[in-house]
């Protein structure tokens, strides 16, 4: 069994690597400063005496002790990311440059959660690992678009200079419980229009695609893709079955049997046209392939959010956590 570190370890996915690693009968320490994390995403493995929640900002050294490091930490949702985009590029560059030291260090393997955002708005469909992208330097997204393509390039650079074990996983769009209710993407701001009886807000004319993978999945491919020896990436995890942004709206309407009307929003600067993994590698280099139909997982997802809703949460000002 080992010691498992994982950034950013308070978060939606995070928080269920955690979980995942703790059934597994792993130690785990999540290293989390709390900006989109919850304490309360971890309220199940509190009383576990193999986890230890450490509040962290990863632009600081870390000492701290273990066998291998997935490296999380960075906000995800666009809203988010772009609150403070000069903190997100040294989440991301700062921040990596840490973890990949510690792992020097301790002569651990790495796990960067990188993104389907660093082929930008994509001029090759689908979009397989070695497409390079079509990312605008300058543009809203950037901080975190060029931000991950430069904790891609450090995660590299460490290996072939340093010696470390630095894998990258590219994530697409992933849902799942433990969305924040305010997160600003597409499938929690659905869900809770839908299920509040509110206007369910497409952004443009929602003929925009997304591919939507749901958490579980996405988890197995992670420690998959850490746990194979000699295998760095990058490789693409996501489901490759494509939707417009109206037929998910349509999708969780139904589901919910809510009254929500669909109405248009202006479309974000920036935001890509169509996003599908090509995922040939995944399933030959790891075995991989995401068994979850978003039908299936939306159902989980929009009960958990329904429970939490019961349950009186209310969403959060994240302007205060940072
Ligand atoms: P999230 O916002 O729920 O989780 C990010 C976590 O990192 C939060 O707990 C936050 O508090 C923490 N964090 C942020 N900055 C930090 C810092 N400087 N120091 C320490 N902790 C910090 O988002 P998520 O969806 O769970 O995403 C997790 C990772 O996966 C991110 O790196 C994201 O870029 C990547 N990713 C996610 C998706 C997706 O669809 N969910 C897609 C592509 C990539
Ligand atoms: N989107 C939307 N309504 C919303 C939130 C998002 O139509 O309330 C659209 C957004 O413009 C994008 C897609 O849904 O085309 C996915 O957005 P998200 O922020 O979830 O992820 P990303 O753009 O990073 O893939």
């Amino acid at each position: 069994m080992a010691r498992i570190i994982v950034t950013g370890g308070a978060g939606f996915l995070g928080s269920h690597l955690c979980e995942r690693l703790l059934i597994l009968g792993h130690e785990v320490i999540a290293v989390d400063n709390l900006f989109t994390g919850r304490k309360e995403n971890l309220l199940s493995l509190r009383d576990n005496p193999k986890f230890e929640f450490y509040r962290h900002d990863v632009i600081e050294h870390l000492l701290i002790e273990g066998d291998q490091v997935y490296h999380l930490a960075c906000p995800a949702s666009p809203v988010h990311y772009q609150y403070n985009p000069v903190k997100t590029i040294k989440t991301n560059v700062m921040g990596t440059i840490n973890m990949l030291g510690l792992c020097k260090r301790l002569k651990a393997p790495f796990l960067l959660a990188s993104t389907s955002e660093v082929y930008g708005d994509p001029l090759e469909h689908p979009q397989k690992e070695s497409y390079w992208g079509n990312v605008n330097p300058i543009g809203p997204r950037s901080c975190y678009d060029e931000g991950k393509r430069v904790a891609e390039t450090l995660a590299v650079n460490y290996r072939q200079s340093n010696g470390v074990g630095a894998k990258i996983v590219r994530i697409f769009n992933t849902y799942g419980p433990r969305m924040l209710f305010d997160d600003g993407r597409v499938v929690s701001n659905f869900i809770v229009q839908a299920l509040l009886g509110q206007d369910i807000t497409l952004y443009g004319d929602g003929r925009q695609t997304r591919s939507f993978c749901f958490v579980d999945d996405l988890i197995e491919g992670f420690i998959l893709a850490m746990n194979k020896p000699g295998f760095f990436g990058p490789v693409n995890l996501g489901n490759p079955n494509e939707m417009s942004i109206r037929e998910l709206a349509e999708a969780i309407v139904k589901l919910t049997g809510s009254c929500s009307k669909l109405v248009n929003r202006g479309l974000p600067k920036d935001d890509p046209v169509r996003r599908r993994p090509d995922i040939t590698l995944a399933k030959q280099e790891l075995g991989w392939s995401p068994k979850v139909d978003i039908q299936s997982g939306l159902q989980k997802t929009i009960a958990d959010f329904e429970q939490r809703l019961k349950a009186g949460e209310k969403p959060r000002d994240i302007t205060a956590a940072v």
